[in-house]
């Protein structure tokens, strides 16, 4: 069974595209090991796992998929470095939830790295296409045009053939800034991971949940501001977007769904700062 949130009279789908294997020093930023692995253990190649959540929602009789995972283009060199488990791969967790890629209405990218929107294009007879034949793809334009023009830092994980075929296929919607997707799923600017870097809000009927995407991969740096990723290209902005979001969330009790981690739940105000307190999953 997929396993889905109710946010007001939203459905929320949490979907895999499968998961890798990440340096946990990377991940923890300027936090030294011996604090973080006593947090998380890392394996004999000081390493992590990360998840590849993707969120399929029905809301306002669309559905929309938010994030696409590393996708089936993936190089077999590439796929050894990261040992990625894409067996089953997103495809397969929607069908799992009862959809074929033809239902998606839209799709959301948070932003364009690999990890996120490799699911976004596929190979049909030696071309790359859309691999959701029906779907309009939303992105910030901010994000396509860093992502169109890679430097030495960013060349490894912005990889053309995941947005420059939707732009040929003109199927892109292009956006600048928070937009209102429909009524009840907003996509957010949340930067620091990239400038124009995402969340996106689900809020129906008196309830909010966020998708929180790079904002943060584990709920340990939600509780401490300062750990900041290692690959945040503006990890000052990260503190205060976090600061921002962590503010509203704990005040307000919002549901927070993570990406890199298979954690849902919320935060809540301690003497020390906030906890997060994670919630089962059925
Ligand atoms: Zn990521």
């Amino acid at each position: 069974m997929t396993p889905r949130l109710r946010v007001g009279s939203v459905t929320v789908h949490l979907l895999s595209a499968g998961w890798y294997l990440t340096d946990g020093g990377v991940t923890f930023g300027i936090v030294p090991r011996a604090l973080w692995e006593r947090e998380e253990r890392p394996d004999e190649s000081n390493r992590i796992r990360f998840g590849l959540r993707c969120l399929l929602v029905e809301a306002n009789g669309l559905r929309i998929l938010i994030d696409t995972g590393y996708g089936d283009k993936v190089s077999p060199r590439t796929r050894q470095t990261l040992d990625l488990h894409d067996t089953p791969g997103l495809v397969d967790s929607l069908a799992a939830a009862g959809f074929e890629p033809a239902d998606v209405d839209l799709v959301i990218d948070t932003h364009l790295h690999a990890d996120h929107c490799g699911g976004n294009t596929t190979e049909r007879g030696g071309r790359i296409v859309p691999a959701f034949p029906r779907a309009r793809y939303l992105m910030q334009r901010g994000e396509y045009e860093v992502a169109c023009r890679p430097n030495e830092r960013t060349r490894a994980t912005y990889l053309a053939e995941n947005y420059r075929p939707l732009e040929d296929a003109a199927v892109v919607d292009f956006v600048t800034g928070d937009a209102d997707v429909t009524p009840a799923v907003r996509l957010e600017l949340a930067p620091g991971h990239t400038a124009d870097h995402c969340i996106v809000r689900i809020h129906d009927g008196g309830e909010t949940a966020i998708f929180l995407a790079d904002l943060a991969q584990r709920p340990v740096q939600l509780e401490r501001l300062a750990w900041v990723a290692a690959y945040d290209v503006l990890p000052l902005v990260s503190i205060e977007t976090k600061r921002r979001v962590v503010s509203e969330a704990a005040a307000q009790g919002h549901l927070l769904v993570f990406q890199h981690s298979d954690a849902v739940g919320r935060l809540v105000r301690t003497e020390q700062g906030v906890r997060f307190e994670p919630l089962p999953l059925d």
